[in-house]
């Protein structure tokens, strides 16, 4: 693995949903990324729970980073908006959306981010992935390295991330599904989907995996996993 910034490659415009929205674009993932979310998959079939402390981890550094801004830059919570993590379940649809009002990403932190392996953490992960499968046990790891981001997909089958960057006047949304090589970004153009500031994630889960998606079993995990994070977690259910 390098180090340093990989652009994501931009392969094709999509087809745009209206006339009036502007098109997704499609992107293909660094080669990396494909082999990291492989390694993720295969290797923690059986822990696929980690997904949840994973991305409430990634919630809760979004809100420091903007938290710490804002010291310099008050002007960056102007807008009232509480510092929090909310995490909602529909279990008739399977889904899990996972909200932050934390400092979000703009359209190009969405491709450096979410598209390549920049950042170390997941890269370290991987070396002593690859390290230990080559001694012949990868037992401890989980409870050593961040996964990150792609364990979204130990348990969802598609998942869209939909994210407002204070330095940003958009808001944009990415889009990809497990096993793919390729993800999509477009503007969010639906009203009602429009957010003053932060992430919002959407799991679609597997459909062995829905069970995910049960208010009981998210308090469970958050209880087991999250119990440090230093802002307010709210679970709440969605009724059909
Ligand atoms: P790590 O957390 O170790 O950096 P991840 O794979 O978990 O690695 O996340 C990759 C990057 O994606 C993060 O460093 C961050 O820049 C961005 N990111 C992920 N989730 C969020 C979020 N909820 N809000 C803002 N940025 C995020
Ligand atoms: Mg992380």
């Amino acid at each position: 693995l390098g180090s340093g910034l990989y652009l994501g490659i931009r392969t094709e415009s999509t087809a745009a949903a209206s006339v009036s929205d502007p098109p997704a674009e499609k992107y293909e993932y660094q080669a990396e990324v494909s082999r990291l979310m492989d390694l993720i998959v295969n290797s923690l079939y059986s822990n696929k729970e980690v997904f949840l402390r994973e991305l409430v981890s990634n919630a809760s550094d979004a809100l420091d980073k903007l938290r710490f801004l804002s010291v310099m830059d008050s002007g960056l919570l102007k807008d009232g908006v509480e510092l929090d993590i909310r995490v909602q379940t529909d279990k008739d649809n399977g889904v899990i959306t996972i909200t932050d009002t934390g400092i979000g990403m703009t359209r190009e932190e969405l491709v450096d981010c979410l598209g390549t392996i920049a950042q170390s953490g997941t890269a370290k992960f991987f070396k002593a992935l690859k390290d230990s499968k080559d001694a012949g046990s990868d037992n401890n790891l989980i409870g050593q390295f961040g996964v990150g981001f792609y364990s979204a997909f130990l348990v969802a089958d598609r998942v869209v991330v939909s994210t407002k960057s204070p330095r940003s006047d958009k808001q944009y949304v990415w889009e990809a599904e497990a096993n793919a090589s390729t993800y999509t970004v477009r503007e969010e153009t639906d009203p009602e989907k429009l957010i003053p500031r932060g992430t919002r994630l959407t799991l679609y889960l597997k459909h062995d995996d829905k069970g995910f998606a049960h208010p009981e079993r998210i308090q469970r995990l958050l209880k087991n996993y999250s119990q440090f994070v230093s802002f307010p977690i709210y679970t709440w259910e969605e009724k059909g």
